[in-house]
């Protein structure tokens, strides 16, 4: 019998002289109830088209970015508050042969479980990435640490999104390693996109310019079976729903428009991909040519 060899490559996407390598904390499957605006019978309806059974699985995805030999990351995983299918961030860091305190920074596309509780050691608070930065939109920290926001929202989004919010944010804080931008460029070849209504500074990040740049664009799909050919539909979790939506529109027609690629916190593994229009909703076009298996990519 031939003997697993453990994974020595990573599905490395180039960018010019950018490297943009997909990790993966894991996945959630969520129930159908936080999709709302939309019936639980057509979410059943267009899963299944998609060849797709059971609850509407989202990967969680981070990315690293390497550039003139520095290293950045776009999101940082759930740590380990989000049950036995995610926290595996740390590893897949392992596997593409980075470590974490080579990190520079760290691009916040906002602050939620899923993409900032890998910040901190919850045991000691201790920061996983002792020499990044964390660089966020300045709505994104005003917002969850503003204590009249806090103080009128639900016991799980006070407890889940403010004080955990603010726990990861905090030790790096106090180091003053958090800066704050609103948009244009926040590191070299690298452009915020500000795309706010999923969270108050919900931001997308584009790699390089021209036709295929790469978009990384966080939470701007949850379910793409549902909502690539139905965007007007949300989810439970959208801070301003309506918001969420229309730059939802927003940014996919961006993509469209310019050619670019995606790179989906919640897109499967590794969630590259350019998008088509598809009637009045859209479609994920996959390009696996794109990847480099890591042979001779710079790093
Ligand atoms: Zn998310």
């Amino acid at each position: 019998m031939i003997p697993i060899q453990p994974l020595t490559f990573s599905f490395d996407l180039r960018v010019g002289d950018i490297v943009v390598t997909p990790l993966t904390d894991g996945y959630l499957d969520p129930d159908f109830k936080f999709l709302r605006d939309i019936s639980d019978e057509n979410i059943d309806l267009l899963l299944k088209l998609g060849h797709r059974d059971g609850p509407p699985r989202a990967s969680v995805n981070a990315y690293a970015i390497r550039s003139g030999g520095r290293l950045f990351l776009i999101d940082t995983g759930s740590g380990d508050t989000m049950g036995p299918t995610c926290g595996r961030l740390f590893e897949s860091l392992a596997s593409a042969g980075i470590d974490p305190a080579d990190v520079e920074a760290i691009m916040l596309t906002h602050v939620h479980p899923d993409h900032s509780n890998g910040l901190i050691d919850l045991q000691t608070n201790a920061r996983l990435f002792p020499n990044a930065e964390i660089l966020l939109h300045e709505k994104e920290l005003s917002h969850w640490f503003d204590d009249a926001e806090m103080s009128v929202a639900d016991e799980r989004a006070r407890r889940r999104y403010f004080e955990m919010g603010r726990r990861q944010l905090t030790p790096y804080i106090e180091a003053g390693r958090v800066r704050t931008f609103t948009d244009g460029e926040i590191l070299p070849g690298i452009v915020a996109v500000p795309c706010h209504g999923h969270t108050p500074g919900h931001t997308a990040y584009q790699i390089g310019s021209g036709p295929g740049a790469v978009l990384a664009w966080g939470d701007t799909v949850h379910v793409q079976e549902v909502q690539l050919p139905f965007p007007d539909v949300t989810v439970l979790f959208d801070w301003t729903p309506e918001d969420a939506a229309a730059s939802r529109r927003i940014i996919i027609e961006k993509v469209i428009a310019e050619g670019l690629v995606v790179a989906g916190a919640h897109l499967h593994f590794p969630g590259f991909g350019h998008i088509a229009r598809n009637g009045d909703g859209y479609s994920l076009v996959q390009r696996p040519e794109l990847l480099d298996m890591g042979g001779g990519a710079p790093r």
